[in-house]
Order: structure tokens, then C-alpha cells, then sequence
């Protein structure tokens, strides 16, 4: 039992894959606890009455899964093979084997696909308010994008920045009703419609000077001064690794079907790399449970399922 993946879903199968004896093996990544790593209170995970902190839920998970005799492994998965049972998993120069597997990779946020975004990643450029916010304080920012993340990221970034300018490439939000209405209330939070980021200056400098914005509607440029440009556009699934050998919708994200098996008998899939709509910790650690009774039932032979043969693995290789 390989469990790829350590934020709330790959957690939540290790845990109750070590509880069920599957002596779980769970490779953790480099970036350790997913996404929950990057935020700070989090209110909506049952079960704690003043919130808990992101990272400290997620220290908890993993230590709970230890203590049940998870083994966690520090590292980034380069390749797999599920061709054939059993699985193999390449770390580096390390191969693992795997009767059967879960992907618990999740999903990571979306660039701008400038070049000079992700050139000035960390020196002015940021995909994480609560991570990188504080050293914006007293100073000018943008935010780019019209959902949720982007208003959270408002939101949060209006408690430090003098000004947060929301640059949004339509004249509608998608966000939630009630982010809009705390993002449009807040004074220091304004809004530039229609407008698209083309540049980010400067590079010479090597730090965040102003945005060049192009009004999608009449094409008109215009430059916007910032000290910092936070990017809030949304997610891509962590599903690069698994291309061409398991079926994924248009997005990338992961096809599951019957709970949380994948195109491939074996091989399950739990929290953000295969759910585009709920994205939430809760459930993510949901589907990490489905996935681990899914895969304990594979392993015993027991899982019936409408669409595939699957049939319990052999001790050695064989055909899938
Ligand atoms: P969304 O896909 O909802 O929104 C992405 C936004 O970025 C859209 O406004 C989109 O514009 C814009 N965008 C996308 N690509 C580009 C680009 N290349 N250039 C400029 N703008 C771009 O993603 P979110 O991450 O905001 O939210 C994802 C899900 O997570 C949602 O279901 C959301 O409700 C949920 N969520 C909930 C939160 C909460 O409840 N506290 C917090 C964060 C997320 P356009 O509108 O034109 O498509």
C-alpha cells in the first residue's frame, strides 16, 4: 500500500490504512501538508470551536497517522508505472512497489503563464496571502483574479497593505456573494474591471514595481504601481505524473467513478487532484477515508465494482 500525497486526503488513507494493518507506505512530497500548510486559521474543519491552525492541523494528522504505524517518506515521486501490478514507484534513484495505490497529490495554484511571474516569485510575486503578506506591509498590492481565492486573498491583505486593487479580466466577480460583499465593503479594497496583467516590472530590478494591464475591452494599456501582485486565478491538479496512464476530465483532474477508483484496478484517488468543486479540507480527509476502505477492500478481494473486472493482486506481477 503506497499512498502518494500528504495533505488532508493522503493523511486520512494513511490513517486508516495503518489502523486496518495495510502497513502503509506514504511518500509526502516536498511540499509536506498540502495546501492547509499555507493558510492560518482554519474555522471549518469540525470538531475544533475556536478554529485550529492550518499547519498545526495538519501536524496533528500526521502524527496520528505515524502513530499507527504509517511509514511517511520525505520526497517527490519522478515517475510511476501502472501498467502492470504491482505498481512501481520511482523517488529519485528508489523504486517502491505497490499492490495498490492512492493519489492523494492534490492541486497546486495557477501562474500567469508570463514567464516573469514565476521569475519574480518571492520578490514581489506571490500565489499566498497568508504566507507572504507581512512583508507588504504599509505598502501598495494587487490581486489578480475574480473568485474566492482571489477575495480571500483581498481580504486578508487589507489588514497589512495601505491599498489592495483587485484586477479582474471581467466586470463580474465569481466569487461567493457573501466574499464579494466583505471585499467590496472593506475601504482599502478597489476593484479594475475589464483589465488584463501583460507585464510585471521590474526585472532588472528584481523586485515588483508596477503592472502593466490591457483593457480587454477597448485594448487600452495602463500601468498600475504596486509594491506586490498576489495571484488568486484558481488551481491546477497535481496530475502530470499519471498523464496517459490513468483517464483524467478535460481540466486534468483525475476521473473517479463507483467512490474512488481510477481508470486503473488498484488505484484510487482521493481530495483535490481528483475534486474540482468542493475543495475543502473535510472533504478531502473524506475521501482519503473512501479511498482507504476502497483499496483494503481490493486488497481483499471483496471491492464489486460495475465498470471493471478487478481482481485481488498476485504476490507477483502479472497483467492488470
Ligand atoms: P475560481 O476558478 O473560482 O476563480 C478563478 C478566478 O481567476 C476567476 O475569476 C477567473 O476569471 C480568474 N482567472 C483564471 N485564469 C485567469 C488568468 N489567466 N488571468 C486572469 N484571471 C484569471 O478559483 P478560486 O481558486 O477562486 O476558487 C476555486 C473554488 O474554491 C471555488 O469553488 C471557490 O468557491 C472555492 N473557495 C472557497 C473559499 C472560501 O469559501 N473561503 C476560498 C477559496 C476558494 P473568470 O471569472 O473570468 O473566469
Amino acid at each position: 500500500m503506497v499512498i502518494i500525497g500528504s495533505g488532508p486526503a493522503g493523511l486520512t488513507a494513511a490513517l486508516y490504512t495503518s489502523r486496518a494493518n495495510l502497513e502503509p507506505l506514504l511518500i509526502e512530497g516536498i511540499e509536506a501538508g498540502g495546501q492547509l500548510m499555507l493558510t492560518t486559521l482554519v474555522e471549518n474543519y469540525p470538531g475544533f470551536r475556536a478554529g485550529v491552525m492550518g499547519p498545526d492541523l495538519m501536524g496533528e494528522m500526521r502524527a496520528q497517522a505515524q502513530h499507527f504505524g504509517a511509514a511517511i517518506l520525505q520526497g517527490d515521486v519522478t515517475s510511476v508505472d501502472l501498467s502492470k501490478r504491482p505498481f512501481t514507484i520511482n523517488v529519485g534513484q528508489t523504486v517502491y512497489t505497490a499492490d495498490t495505490l492512492i493519489i492523494a497529490t492534490g492541486a497546486s495554484a495557477k501562474w500567469l503563464d508570463l514567464g516573469v511571474d514565476r521569475k519574480l516569485s518571492g520578490r514581489g510575486v506571490s500565489t499566498c496571502a497568508t504566507c507572504d503578506g507581512f512583508f507588504f506591509k504599509g505598502l501598495p498590492v494587487a490581486v489578480v483574479g475574480g473568485g474566492d481565492t482571489a477575495m480571500e486573498e483581498a481580504i486578508y491583505l487589507s489588514k497589512l497593505a495601505t491599498s489592495v486593487t483587485v484586477v479582474h479580466r471581467r466586470n463580474s466577480l465569481r466569487a461567493s456573494k457573501v466574499m464579494q460583499d466583505k471585499a467590496m465593503s472593506t475601504p482599502n479594497i478597489s476593484f479594475l474591471w475589464n483589465k488584463e496583467v501583460i507585464d510585471i516590472k521590474d526585472l532588472d530590478q528584481g523586485k515588483v514595481t508596477s503592472l502593466v494591464l490591457r483593457d480587454t475591452q477597448t485594448g487600452a494599456q495602463s500601468d498600475l504601481a504596486v509594491d506586490g501582485v498576489f495571484i488568486g486565478i484558481g488551481h491546477t491538479p497535481n496530475t502530470a505524473l499519471f498523464k496517459g496512464q490513468l483517464a483524467m476530465h478535460d481540466n486534468g483532474y483525475l476521473k473517479t467513478h463507483d467512490g474512488s477508483r481510477t481508470s486503473v484496478p488498484g488505484v484510487f484517488a482521493a481530495g483535490d487532484v481528483q475534486d474540482h468543486v468542493y475543495r475543502q479540507a473535510v472533504t478531502a480527509a473524506g475521501s482519503g477515508c473512501m479511498a482507504a476502505i476502497d483499496a483494503e477492500r481490493f486488497l481483499s478481494g471483496t471491492l464489486h465494482d460495475t465498470s471493471h473486472s478487478i481482481h485481488p493482486p498476485p504476490s507477483t506481477s502479472s497483467p492488470s
